[in-house]
């Protein structure tokens, strides 16, 4: 099969085209062909070698798959063959104690496929998949579309939902607009009831924000960010803030938050090792709440609801497989609206 292997750790160069045997489904799996994959920001982390990932190289990179099955594993029934799926992109044992408590990324043998545990990815023509794993496709979803979906929407619905347990009526404020996370967090959001505040440096995003529901934006910088949530919320400040920027932007995010409010972070795109002035988290009553992925259960209500229309991919651009490189460099650059995708 083609595929773009990571050859070495480091810059978007050491993605390469390469020719790979076929992987043959095993037992309960089916064999997509994969038609798109989207991009994550896990994979520029991975790319420049995330410390426990248990990447060994060559890789394939790509959590986000979307095609259809052209084979059948062993024992793999009830799945027609010209079928189209998406994937659920996480992998737990479904035995031990946080996989019967539906803590699926507390599981320890938790992966997800080409990022953690040594799974190979998407970016290939080819991909086992476990059939409890395939997201059925309804017709009006595209393969680049479908693709766009299981990632970051599924984090951004624990995060709110599960997580940071947003109520209807409450205000969230969502940072760095354009990220596909923040695309899927601004709709999670509006359907939960919510008043959404969103921030971006740039107007463009802003504008696509308010397409997809945001209340209000806040372009920050250079607009001084607590400054504007307490002029949009007359001095209530916000209940839940929606966070995966980092060091660039975690104090003053914090300080957008209401007495008792809770601060929700998946990721630090510009930077892990922020400071944090504690005395402000303990005097206000803050809630600080890690987060990554979501369980299957998860995965497939937010994938319904995908499927229905009610939350919406968006997609920046599509880059043919051999040119993940470059598709890998209009991530990084920070410039996308919603999802960078591989066709394949
Ligand atoms: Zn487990």
């Amino acid at each position: 099969m083609r595929a773009v292997v990571l050859t070495k750790f480091g810059g978007p160069q050491y993605l390469e085209a390469a020719t790979l045997p076929d992987p043959v489904p095993g037992p309960g799996e089916v064999l997509l062909r994969v038609r798109a994959c989207a991009l994550n920001h896990l994979d520029l982390w991975i790319r420049a070698g995330l410390p426990g990932s248990k990447v060994k190289l060559p890789h394939i990179l790509g959590c986000d798959a979307a095609g259809e099955v052209v084979a059948l594993g062993p024992g793999a029934e009830g799945v027609a063959l010209g079928g189209r799926f998406a994937v659920h992109p996480g992998r737990s044992c479904a035995r031990c104690d946080a996989c019967r408590d539906a803590r699926d990324p507390d599981c320890p043998s938790y992966g997800i496929i080409g990022a953690y545990g040594g799974l190979p990815g998407a970016y290939a023509e080819l991909l086992a998949v476990p059939i409890e794993h395939l997201l059925s496709m309804p017709d009006s979803l595209s393969f680049i579309d479908a693709a766009a979906v299981p990632l970051t929407f599924l984090t951004a619905w624990h995060m709110l939902t599960t997580s940071a347990r947003l109520r209807p009526g409450e205000t969230v404020l969502v940072v760095g607009a354009g990220a596909g996370i923040s695309v899927a967090a601004i709709q999670i959001a509006k359907l939960a009831g919510a008043r959404v505040i969103a921030t971006s440096t740039s107007k463009e995003k802003l504008e696509g924000a308010r397409g997809l529901g945001a209340d209000e934006t806040i372009h920050h910088p250079p607009e001084d960010l607590v400054r504007a949530v307490r002029r949009l919320t007359k001095g209530r400040m916000a209940d839940v803030v929606f966070e995966h920027v980092g060091v660039a932007v975690l104090m003053e995010a914090l300080k957008c938050l209401r007495p008792s409010g809770r601060l929700v972070t998946c990721g630090a795109t510009s930077g892990a090792l922020a400071e944090i002035d504690l005395r402000y988290v303990f005097s206000r009553r803050l809630s600080l709440l890690g987060s990554t992925m979501g369980n299957l259960a998860e995965m497939r209500r937010v994938w319904a609801l995908a499927a229905e229309g009610r939350l919406k991919p968006v997609v920046d651009r599509a880059y043919p497989l051999e040119q993940a490189s470059q598709a890998h460099e209009r991530l990084e650059a920070g410039g996308q609206f919603g999802k960078v995708v591989l066709t394949a």
